[in-house]
């Protein structure tokens, strides 16, 4: 772990009003222990198994996200503590957490993923779904949607990162304005990773997942 790196980022991150979710993902509970006793709280995994396992053994008062592509079966073994599930890109997805969280007697934060990469591997929904899918999301009670997250495209070219971070931003404020005006709570973008987190903070990033440049490759 690098912690002299970790308390950069994590000023960069209180200048700029944005969370800082550390990407614990491969790495061990050491490792994420020596993160917790520098006072950092928020971590996110993306497999499911590795996330309850640390839900079990870490300290209670961690939160937790996921952040990676979501199974509906797989959905039942986090719904009782998962703090926020940052990928979501179908209603059958967001149909599926709702009635664990009815299950579990609780609401479930989450963020809608957009797909604002050139690549085509990525996940997603594309600007044409907006109007197809936002008002169909508002039957499911007991899921928050408290904004939207997208990965750039993986390449040294920054103006390119820079226009697919400024579009992720447009789009929330476009579905803001048309879907979620009286809701207070949708106010986030989680974009930015260890490579683009700075470019994504000018751009309005409210949450950056930053993984290998706080606890080194994996
Ligand atoms: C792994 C991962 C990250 C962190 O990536 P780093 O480059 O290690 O900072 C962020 N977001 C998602 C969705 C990831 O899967």
């Amino acid at each position: 772990m690098n912690s002299k790196e970790y308390q950069n980022i994590l000023n960069i991150c209180k200048e700029n009003e944005t969370q800082l979710v550390a990407v614990s993902k491969t790495k061990p509970n050491k490792d994420i222990l020596e993160l917790y006793q520098e006072g950092q709280r928020v971590f996110g995994e993306n497999r499911v198994q590795e996330l309850v396992q640390k839900h079990e053994q870490l300290p209670k008062d961690i939160k937790w996200h996921f952040i990676g592509h979501l199974q509906k079966n797989k959905v039942k073994y986090i719904a009782s503590f998962v703090q926020l599930i940052h990928a979501v890109d179908s209603l059958s997805l967001l149909k599926e957490i709702n009635k664990k969280a009815i299950q579990n007697n609780r609401t479930i934060k989450c963020l809608i993923q957009f797909h604002i990469a050139k690549e085509d591997s990525k996940f997603g929904l594309q600007v044409e779904d907006i109007d197809i899918f936002f008002p169909k999301t508002k039957e499911f009670k007991n899921v928050e949607i408290i904004g939207l997250m997208g990965m750039a495209t993986f390449t040294n070219n920054e103006k390119q990162v820079n226009n697919e971070f400024k579009l992720l931003k447009n789009l929330f404020n476009k579905i803001k304005e048309n879907y979620f005006k009286e809701q207070v709570s949708f106010k986030e973008i989680s974009m930015g990773m260890s490579g683009d987190y700075k470019i994504a903070i000018q751009n309005g990033s409210t949450m950056v997942r930053v993984g290998s440049a706080i606890f080194g490759t994996r």
